[in-house]
């Protein structure tokens, strides 16, 4: 154990020249990508890639809640179900539910609850499922922002998206969207999910330790990445909904050219015997 703390204590995660050792700046997020509407039998669906992450995201609802005695005739329930590959860590991970994995379910399940009109739709519920094919940390808020595009593709009417991004410190600077040396071999990790329209903050979690100035920077800059990924997250949706007139063209069959009025059409041939002559 002395000598984890060692090495945990002599990695450095800050170069020389001030950038981090993926070579972001501390307000860099990683690469983000987002695609809505990728699987054919949820209601909604959205896969993003973060950095190392790929995270799928599936919206079924609003549906009649089971098992029955769980329905709330007043609203909605929102329920999240956040999984872990086996071969989404270096290690294989034991399939199922564990500690950890409930918790991020309840907190994303109350991060939407937030946003969703449940009371339009009593005694349903909406179910989110969120698979991890591959984490590098920061699996949270990248499964929330992509489900949050599903529960859109899935037209569950909410006030707005939620968008996710944690921020902490390593090697003393307090710096956004940790990856997973940072995460592992950090001081403190701090993932939130905002309501971007708003400004309202629907997730706040703390693993570590930062001070009062530390945390009001780590929020700014959070909130920082949350509209950029909002932008990211309306983009993915714009790009599933939006049709060009050449989508339209290709859809459509063409059209046979109209009849022609007999007066126009052209006299028969007078001695026509066919193509083969006499
Ligand atoms: P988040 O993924 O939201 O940052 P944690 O801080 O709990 O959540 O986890 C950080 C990272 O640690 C994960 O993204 C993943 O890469 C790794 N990790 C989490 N659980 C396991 C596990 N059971 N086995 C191996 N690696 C894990």
């Amino acid at each position: 154990m002395e000598d984890i703390e060692h090495i945990e204590k002599e990695m450095k995660l800050i170069k020389a020249d001030g950038r981090r050792l993926d070579g972001r700046k501390a307000d860099e997020l990683r690469p983000v990508r987002i695609e809505a509407g990728v699987l054919r039998r949820a209601d909604g669906s959205a896969y993003i890639e973060w950095g190392g992450n790929k995270v799928l995201a599936a919206v079924y609802g609003p549906r009649e809640a089971h098992p029955r005695h769980l329905q709330d005739p007043a609203r909605a329930l929102v329920q999240c179900r956040y999984n872990m590959a086996p071969f989404s860590v270096s290690d294989r991970k034991r399939p199922g539910p564990d500690r950890r994995s409930v918790e991020i379910s309840k907190v994303i399940s109350e991060a939407f609850s937030a946003v969703v009109f449940k009371e339009q739709f009593p005694r349903t519920s909406v179910d989110i499922f969120i698979e991890v094919l591959q984490a590098d940390a920061g699996t949270r808020c990248a499964g929330l922002t992509a489900a949050s595009v599903a529960l859109a593709d899935a037209g569950v009417p909410m006030r707005d998206l939620v968008a996710s991004c944690a921020s902490g410190k390593i090697d003393g600077v307090v710096c956004v969207d940790l990856n997973k040396e940072e995460d592992n071999f950090g001081d403190a990790d701090c993932p939130m999910a905002i309501v971007p329209r708003t400004g309202e903050i629907v997730l706040l979690q703390m693993d570590g330790h930062l001070t009062y100035d530390e945390f009001q920077k780590a929020m700014e800059m959070s909130i920082g990445a949350t509209h950029r990924l909002y932008e990211l997250q309306r983009d993915a949706l714009r790009r599933r909904y939006s049709t060009t007139l050449e989508d339209i063209l290709k859809e459509s069959p063409p059209v046979p050219p109209p009849p022609m009025p007999e007066s126009e059409l052209p006299p028969p041939p007078e001695d026509d015997f066919g193509p083969e002559g006499i």
